[in-house]
């Protein structure tokens, strides 16, 4: 097994050699499910999984605008359109100055498993820009925005392609973006989602990635008759993920004490409560400030420069910021200071070394691709309620986002669990993402 999975990866290494981010996402999926494509003739030497690590289609453009000096600036954006087997593409746009060709083919890779196993018809995307929208004006976001979609606009469209945000792309982003998409096309539709409450968006999706984080981590520990009241959270990331990962982890009885930007994390022993997070959500969100001014409005707390909150003790981890971001080495302390849950809103942000560290341990630890999917599922809600130019209330789409936290929760139960009985959420979400989208493909034959 381990000759056939080593040939395959070296394949894919020497077609995508200085990809490290969108390679180690494709390690994680091989070394489970080629297992299984092995023992099941109708997937075997079909070459399913090679066709599902090459992007259907790569676009790569160029967006020139002008900042508030009148300088031109050049700008390299992009669309992966990894896979549309199952329906048309789905993922989101990020904007920051990392953003390149494999930052994007893993979020794609990873997005086409993820949509599959939201239950919804939603193939995988991925798309964004280097452009840093850190210490721009908000004239300067939009000019960016509206350059950026007016090549971007040829290639989506609500039955072709519908992006969303992530990091560096909220509300305000999606805004300019489907302004500048509604005008060249002369029509309004339900292109990106993430809109905007008075024009198409769905209640619920800004909360939804959060949430749905949460809700898993829920799932997670019925099985063992546990709870979140009672337990202490520590969140990376205070972006719109952690933001609302806090919220529920509040609502739900847990004591959150940390939370994180790329400049470091605050902790706050007492905990971060609802009025403390509403500080945060406007610091963050209109102020656009830095997670160490927390301090000037609670001197309690302490601001740790540089450093991710993982050697804080808790029960819960949530790393909700960015990828790679809690190494071996992390795992290692938060297992030793008890930790016995790790639910990851961000996207891969555990490296290798810390999944085996936590599955070593046997604690529940769930993968972005299921525990952070309630964000997509919301998108497809808001998809839904765009063609049926109709409204659910905020009850209804928490209501359906917790049942596909649950059904995920249950593929990955069906898909996952060992001989001895401990679920590898890992194994689960990659095969069951893997089987809905692979049956699909093969019905549809070599195209
Ligand atoms: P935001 O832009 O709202 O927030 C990102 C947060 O992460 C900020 O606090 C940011 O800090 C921090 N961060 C970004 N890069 C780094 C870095 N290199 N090191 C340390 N901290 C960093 O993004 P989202 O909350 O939307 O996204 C967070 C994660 O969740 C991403 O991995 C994204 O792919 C994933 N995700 C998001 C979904 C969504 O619906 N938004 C859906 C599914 C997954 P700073 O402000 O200093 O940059």
């Amino acid at each position: 097994m381990k000759k056939i999975i080593s040939e395959f990866l070296d394949l894919v290494k020497e077609r995508n050699a200085h990809e490290p981010e969108f390679l180690q996402a494709v390690e994680e999926v091989a070394e489970t499910v080629i297992p299984y494509i092995v023992k099941h003739d109708i997937y075997y030497g079909k070459n399913v999984l090679l066709r599902m690590v090459e992007p259907e289609r790569l676009i790569s453009f160029r967006v020139c605008w002008v900042d508030d000096n009148g300088e031109i600036q050049v700008n390299r954006g992009y669309r992966i359109q990894m896979n549309s087997a199952i329906g048309p593409y789905k993922g989101g746009l990020r904007f920051h100055p990392t953003v390149n060709a494999s930052i994007l083919k893993f979020l794609a890779f990873e997005q086409v498993f993820k949509n599959s196993l939201t239950t919804l018809p939603m193939g995988g995307g991925k798309g964004g820009s280097d452009f840093n929208p850190k210490g721009k004006s908000d004239n300067e976001i939009m000019r960016f925005c509206h350059a950026f979609m007016s090549e971007l606009f040829r290639h989506i469209g609500p039955n072709t392609d519908i992006p969303a945000g992530d990091i560096g792309v909220g509300q305000r982003e999606i805004g300019f973006l489907f302004g500048m998409y509604r005008k060249l096309r002369n029509e309004f539709t339900g292109v990106l989602t993430g809109k905007g409450m008075t024009w198409g968006g769905s209640l619920i999706r800004p909360e939804a990635t959060g949430y749905g984080t949460v809700y898993f981590a829920e799932n997670m520990l019925k099985t063992k008759n546990d709870s979140f009241e009672g337990k202490t959270i520590v969140i990376s990331g205070s972006g719109n993920v952690a933001q609302y990962a806090a919220e529920k982890s509040i609502q739900l009885g847990a004591k959150v004490v940390t939370l994180s930007d790329s400049s470091g994390y605050i902790y706050d022993e007492e905990g971060i409560d609802n009025e403390k997070l509403t500080f945060i959500m406007h610091l963050k969100n209109e102020k656009r400030g830095r997670i160490s001014e927390y301090l000037e409005a609670y001197p309690n707390a302490k601001f740790t420069k540089g450093k991710t909150p993982w050697h804080e003790k808790c029960d819960i981890a949530l790393p909700c910021a960015t990828q790679n971001e809690l190494n071996g080495d992390d795992a290692k302390v938060l297992l030793s200071n008890g930790c016995m849950c790790v639910s990851e809103g961000a996207n891969m942000p555990s490296t290798k070394e810390a999944i085996t560290e936590f599955h070593k341990a046997k604690i529940l630890f769930a993968p972005g691709k299921a525990s952070n999917a309630g964000g997509v599922a919301t998108s497809g809600l808001e998809m839904t309620q765009n063609s049926l130019r109709y409204k659910w209330t905020r009850e209804e789409v928490d209501k359906k986002l917790k049942e596909i936290m649950g059904d995920i929760h249950q593929s990955c139960i069906d898909y996952g669990t060992d001989e001895d009985g401990y679920i590898d959420y890992v194994k689960g979400a990659n095969i069951a993402g893997f089987v809905k989208v692979a049956d699909a493909m093969l019905a549809q034959g070599v195209v």
